[in-house]
């Protein structure tokens, strides 16, 4: 039985306004289509994780709202374990607002709200949890001091730490030290080292030069184009599975949660990344974040029959 898989991160409800064009300052679209959704990239994490068959705790912090509550109902519906999901009483739930255009141009704007008041202090009272992790899963949308107090534990208890530096907006090179495996995409390997991967050669580079800063294996996804792995000095390209692409949201946090689920499994890091690729490319032919997310079953039957 492997151990619990934690992940450590932001919530969001996402709220999606589909207008048939961006307006321009001070100008009013009618005819938009709401729809609103839940994100957060460790929330989408999370889902990835549980639905692909992982034990997985959340530790997160959500507002005392209907969302929150909202959020909290849907997570157990996926048997994510919720001892480390806080409620905050002065900040609203993490909310993201929306608008996408025919086409796909879009506006968006992010309101951290309560994912910044997850704080180290919460972190270091759910340490029992961490150290007996078989892996942690960190992301870029909590305060970095909550990150470095999460990775100062794992390292502590021997559990080894996965971060997707995303987004990479607050670059800390130290917190890349005390990393086992870093998962970025092009534009986040780019911000980070200032090599713009555009194909599996120049993702090498990129993850040799990111590997330097610490973090003894790298990934660098190249959507359509699969992903490079980086380890002990040899790259590996994995190629990405043909679908027909619908919507991309979530490819990458489908991908960080099945990973790491497959590598708790026991599988090597080549065998996990094919098993990320198939749950993201599923992810890609159906619209939405978490409702893209999909389960083990689906996973499975995919990697079957090709
Ligand atoms: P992000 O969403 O973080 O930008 P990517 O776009 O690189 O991440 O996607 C992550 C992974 O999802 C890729 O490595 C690939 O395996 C898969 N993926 C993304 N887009 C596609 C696509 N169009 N077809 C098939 N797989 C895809």
């Amino acid at each position: 039985m492997p151990k619990p898989f934690v992940i450590i991160g932001s919530a969001n409800v996402d709220f999606i306004m589909k207008v048939p064009h961006l307006p321009a300052r001070g100008e009013t679209v009618t005819d938009g289509t709401f729809l609103q959704t839940y994100g957060g990239k460790g929330a989408n994490q999370a889902v990835a994780a549980a639905r692909a068959g992982a034990a997985t705790h959340f530790i997160a912090c959500v507002g005392e709202d209907a969302f929150g509550r909202e959020m909290a109902a849907n997570f157990l519906q996926d048997s994510i374990g919720l001892a480390g999901l806080m409620r905050s009483i002065d900040q609203p739930s993490g909310s993201a607002l929306v608008m996408i255009e025919e086409g796909g141009m879009n506006y968006l704007t992010v309101a951290p709200g309560a994912n910044h008041a997850l704080s180290p202090t919460h972190v270091e009272a759910h340490a029992r949890m961490i150290a007996s992790a078989g892996l942690i899963l960190l992301q870029m949308e909590v305060p970095l001091e909550t990150n470095q107090a999460a990775i100062a534990i794992a390292r502590g208890a021997g559990v080894p730490v996965i971060l997707n530096y995303a987004p990479a907006h607050l670059i800390s090179q130290d917190l890349l030290r005390g990393v086992d495996i870093l998962i970025v995409n092009e534009n986040e390997a780019a911000e980070l080292c200032g090599i713009n991967p555009i194909d599996p050669t120049t993702a090498e580079a990129a993850a040799r030069a990111l590997a330097s800063m610490g973090p003894a294996r790298v990934l660098v996804t190249l959507g359509s184009q699969g992903c490079l792995i980086f380890d002990g000095g040899m790259a590996t390209h994995v190629p990405a599975f043909r679908v027909a692409a619908v919507d991309t949201t979530a490819a990458g946090d489908t991908f960080c949660g099945t990973l790491g689920t497959a590598l708790l499994e026991g599988h090597d890091l080549p065998a996990a990344a094919r098993f990320a690729s198939a749950a993201s490319a599923l992810s890609v032919t159906r619209f939405g974040a978490q409702p893209s997310i999909p389960p083990r079953i689906t996973i499975d039957d995919f990697l079957q029959s090709h």
